[in-house]
């Protein structure tokens, strides 16, 4: 049997908990991974000068397969994200967070099956900012012709046709690939003409490659939002630019029953990193109380990418099958277990499967 070396970013806050009781379920599917351990976020900022070591890097980009728990980026002020760093180093320009109704997890929806895709490297979270009154804030206030108010703090939007047209083929992509019907673009290019409609324009270009194939619409983000929460069946795979997408995979997280059931996973070309859509939860940390779910699922994705398709859908069904029963389950879903007992749960019911 094959043994695959597989990155494990254990994380800060609660991941290092999460990880752990994650890895111990893998393990139990009779998967043989050799765990590789890399240190990333706030905890090892000390030891290393910098959130995200060198060396981390390295071991995914050699194994070309990694599992990351989440990492706490400091709001305002400090280092910036780490997780949006690992994903623009590796060029993880690809975001897939799936969200599926589960039974078991009471939501305020039912029947709920969408897949968010979201462009990880470029927009708003390109990181190229100006300080109040920097030079070139200044400089570019005055390139604005005074449409920007003095003093203002500036962020740029980078929006390219590469970047936009590789996101959109990867969403059709997945598209044929699962059976999906439709694919929908969503932005806010009635306002930001050049940017969003750059990004229109180049998925309107890849999806007449895909006519009669895979259906293909376009949405405004304003619009999807309350469309979204009215009639979520209408969407199927939804295709956006980096910040639209964050805050809309929340959304949807929300329609299945919160960010501790939503997985998620980062793919580059021949890489790929794996992690829930939650953050770090730091107010939990240490207590042995966050769901666990969400990282599972993630490394329910890592299987099927690695081809243990059959594995992935033993877990898949294992997690389903604790949740459903209801008894071992943590406090968002309504129990009273911890994060490793859940775990642990998840793990007996793998031998029974
Ligand atoms: P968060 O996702 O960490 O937590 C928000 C709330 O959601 C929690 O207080 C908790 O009530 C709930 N929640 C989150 N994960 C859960 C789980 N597994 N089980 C049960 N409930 C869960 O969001 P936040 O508080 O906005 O962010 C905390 C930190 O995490 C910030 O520093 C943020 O930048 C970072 N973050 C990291 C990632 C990542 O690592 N990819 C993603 C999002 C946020």
């Amino acid at each position: 049997m094959k043994t695959y070396t597989v990155t494990l970013i254990p994380g800060d806050g609660t991941g290092p908990e999460l990880a752990q009781t994650a890895r111990e379920v893998i393990d139990a599917t009779g998967v043989k991974i050799a765990w590789e351990i890399a240190e990333a976020g706030s905890d090892v900022m000390e030891k290393y000068g910098t959130p995200l070591p060198e060396t981390t890097i390295k071991s995914i980009r050699k194994n070309g397969v990694a599992l990351k728990g989440p990492i706490t980026t400091p709001i305002g002020t400090g280092f910036r994200s780490v997780n949006v760093a690992i994903r623009k180093e590796l060029d993880l320009f690809a975001c897939l967070r799936p969200c599926k109704t589960i039974t078991g997890v009471k939501t305020r929806y039912s029947g709920i099956d969408l897949v968010v895709v979201r462009e990880n490297t470029e927009d708003l979270y390109a990181g190229v900012e100006f300080k109040p009154d920097s030079p070139e804030a200044r400089k570019i206030i005055e390139l604005s012709q005074n449409k920007i108010r003095p003093g203002s703090a500036i962020s740029i939007k980078p929006i390219s046709r590469e970047g936009s047209a590789r996101i959109v083929r990867f969403a059709f992509e997945h598209a044929v690939k699962h059976n999906r019907r439709k694919v929908t673009a969503v932005t806010k290019a009635n306002i930001m003409k050049f940017t969003d409609g750059l990004f229109f324009e180049a998925a309107r270009e890849i999806a007449r490659e895909y006519e009669g194939k895979i259906e293909y619409e376009e949405r405004l983000i304003d619009n999807m939002c309350m469309q979204l929460v009215q009639k979520p069946e209408l969407y199927d795979v939804i295709v956006l630019p980096n910040l639209y997408g964050d805050i809309l995979s929340d959304l949807c997280a929300g329609l299945v029953g919160g960010l501790g059931v939503a997985p998620g996973a980062n793919f580059g070309e021949g890489i790929a990193v794996f992690e829930a859509v939650h953050g770090s939860a730091p107010k939990y940390k240490g207590l042995n109380k966050v769901n666990p779910t969400a990282l599972i699922l993630s490394a329910q994705l890592m299987l099927e990418y690695l081809g243990e398709t059959e594995a992935a859908e033993r877990l898949g069904k294992a997690v389903r099958s604790v949740i459903a029963e209801g008894a071992t389950v943590t406090y968002d879903l309504g129990g009273a277990a911890g994060t490793r007992e859940m775990g642990r749960a998840i793990i007996q019911r793998l031998s029974s499967l």
